[in-house]
């Protein structure tokens, strides 16, 4: 992070510069700690400027023009996403910052550091990452502004864009960068380019337009649902026109192999802050003694960024690489013997894999509306890893953090048993997120039956062990096609079971995924017409409805440069509206 590190490495220069809108933690659960990691142990000198300002170039310049690139990313969150709230107020905390204090990164973060960077170096590569490029890869809903905004490669105006996980690709870029190679179709990125310059050797998904989707809503869906079977598919190119110009997408990076899994997360990360921080890091002390035991989710949940993100084929770290993360863990001064978390975006899905191999599948989803017979999830192996985990000297318990899939956990009775009585610390994570069976099939979630079985299995069990533990549910309001009398159900259900909802998110159309999409165009997958609460005062009344005391002491004015959408559905027929 300085030229006093440089010196000490013996680097007189760097050949990678990576710009991040965190705080610097040296940990694998960060993504920029694990890209700068990998590129490192394959001969790479990475550089890192964390948090720049971004009045002026003096801190992106302060370690010299590295040799290759600049990667730019605004770090584990959207920018728009960690400023604001639901209900676009201003957020005071940032768990990703020294003190946990907002301020320290703009919004739109990738774009503002990628002119910085061209500011400070002219000329150089910058190349865009992280959630935020990778989910406004194309035309995209910006819900802050209530605005289509086209792709971002276009308004940072990067040279290239890495889309998912970016191991495979950031290597290929550095190869070529060093190599002085063309940065054309490296699977996972994208890149902007005339509309004839695609592959005529590989299949082409042609998305609809930039203008089409101005024109249109329903193109925005159409364009979602074509870009998570592309991610999926795994051997297409999708290709967006904007303008003359294209936004030409790789087809994506192959998921790391297990052995590839494990030479990743075992670089020796220093599992902590950079030292010159002088506050703590929200993140890193919730983070610390966490473990990724895989990455990729079949769940295909349609509000969830990870179907165009990590994708639903699942990449899993094998036992022996997660029992030696462990145990160089326990052997840390002050560790306190306890292990957070052990888990992915879905705890119960390490080791999952599909049976018949996946790309030919048209599924949008591994578990809805039904787990998938081919989906194999051996949930007994992920308990025995669990135990085996417990059992390693200097470790007194180990939790799932990340929470579990009900559907998939009752495929076992023993495993349900064993979340249970021995890894749930009196609380256990489940994310029904609602009561209604038809907004629970519009989210691509189970129907609420599976959570009542599941219920009843975790407090039998609970009473068999004596133990007196809860199921947190979480739930969500103002999703599209959900109503007030849906809410108001919601609410009559937990009130017959003496629930009181603690774990409430108002659905925040964060872009790239096909909820926002059926959010925007007002319509559901199929393009049927969804009534949607579209307008701050109507998402707010929903959310109340469940948690009545809400914001009811906070200002109701709306953050700086935020905009309250028009309901943008006034105009339509009612018979185009479901609901109130
Ligand atoms: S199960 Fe969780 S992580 Fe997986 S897609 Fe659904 S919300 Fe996302
Ligand atoms: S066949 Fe089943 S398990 Fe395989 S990808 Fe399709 S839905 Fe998932």
């Amino acid at each position: 992070m300085s030229r006093e590190e440089m010196r000490v490495l013996g680097w007189d220069a760097l050949d990678i510069l990576f710009v991040t809108g965190d705080a610097y933690v040296d940990h694998p659960a960060f993504g920029v700690a694990l890209l700068g990691r990998w590129l490192t142990a394959h001969g790479y000198r990475v550089g890192l400027v964390a948090q720049p300002r971004w009045q002026d170039a003096e801190d992106i310049a302060r370690m010299g023009r590295p040799r290759l690139f600049a990667g730019v990313t605004a770090g584990a969150l959207d920018s728009l996403l960690a400023h604001y709230t639901a209900f676009r107020k201003k957020r005071h905390d940032d768990a990703y910052t020294p003190g946990g204090n907002a301020g320290a990164r703009p919004n739109r973060a990738c774009i503002v550091y990628a002119n910085l960077v061209r500011r400070a170096f002219p000329g150089l590569p910058v190349i865009l990452g992280g959630i935020e490029a990778s989910l406004r890869r194309i035309t995209h809903y910006d819900f802050w502004t209530d605005a289509l905004r086209r792709s971002i490669l276009l308004d940072a105006k990067a040279d290239l864009l890495i889309y998912g996980m970016g191991e495979r690709a950031v290597l290929e870029t550095a190869r070529r960068c060093a190599a002085g190679e063309s940065l054309a179709d490296i699977p996972g990125t994208a890149r902007i380019a005339a509309p004839d310059q695609l592959p005529t050797d590989a299949p082409v998904i042609r998305l609809p337009s930039h203008e089409a989707m101005e024109a249109d809503p329903l193109q925005l869906l159409h364009a979602t649902l074509a870009l998570e079977r592309q991610v999926h598919k795994g051997d297409s190119y999708a290709v967006q026109s904007v303008g003359t110009r294209a936004v030409i997408l790789a087809p994506p990076a192959a998921p790391l192999s297990t052995e590839e899994m494990d030479r990743l997360y075992g670089l020796p990360f220093a599992r902590a802050a950079h030292p010159s921080y002088t506050a703590a890091i929200p993140a890193e002390e919730m983070l610390r003694a966490s473990v990724t035991s895989h990455r990729g989710c079949g769940g295909g949940c349609s509000f969830c960024s990870l179907a165009l993100h990590q994708g639903r084929r699942i990449s899993s770290r094998s036992e022996e690489s997660i029992l030696e993360e462990v145990r160089r863990m326990a052997r840390r001064p002050r560790f306190s013997g306890a292990i957070s978390d052990v888990g992915g975006p879905t705890a119960n899905m390490w080791q999952a894999h599909c049976a018949l191999g996946g790309a030919s599948c048209r599924r949008a989803s591994c578990c809805h509306p039904t787990p998938c017979k081919s989906f194999i999830t051996p949930q007994r192996r992920h308990v025995a890893l669990l135990r085996a985990i417990r059992d390693l000297p200097g470790i007194k318990h180990v939790r799932v953090a990340s929470g579990i899939r009900a559907d998939l956990a009752l495929r076992d009775d023993e495993a349900v048993y064993a979340y249970t009585k021995e890894f749930t610390g009196g609380q256990l994570k489940v994310a029904p997120e609602h009561c209604s069976d038809a907004v629970l099939r519009l989210m691509r979630k189970p129907p609420l039956e599976i959570f009542e079985r599941f219920l009843a299995a975790f407090r039998r069990n609970s009473r068999q062990a004596g133990r007196e533990q809860y199921v947190v549910p979480y739930l969500m309001s103002g999703f599209p096609g959900c109503t007030d009398e849906d809410m108001r159900e919601l609410a009559r259900r937990l009130a017959v079971r003496g629930w009181k909802p603690q774990q409430v998110q108002c659905f925040i159309p964060t872009p790239g995924t096909v909820a926002t999409a059926m959010f925007y165009a007002g319509a559901d997958e199929r393009g049927n017409p969804l009534y949607v609460a579209r307008t701050d005062a109507e998402r707010l009344r929903q959310h109340r409805i469940l948690m009545p005391s809400f914001g009811r002491d906070t200002p109701r004015k709306p953050a700086d440069g935020a905009r309250r959408p028009a309901s943008r559905h006034t105009d339509l027929p009612a018979r185009r509206r479901r609901g109130t």
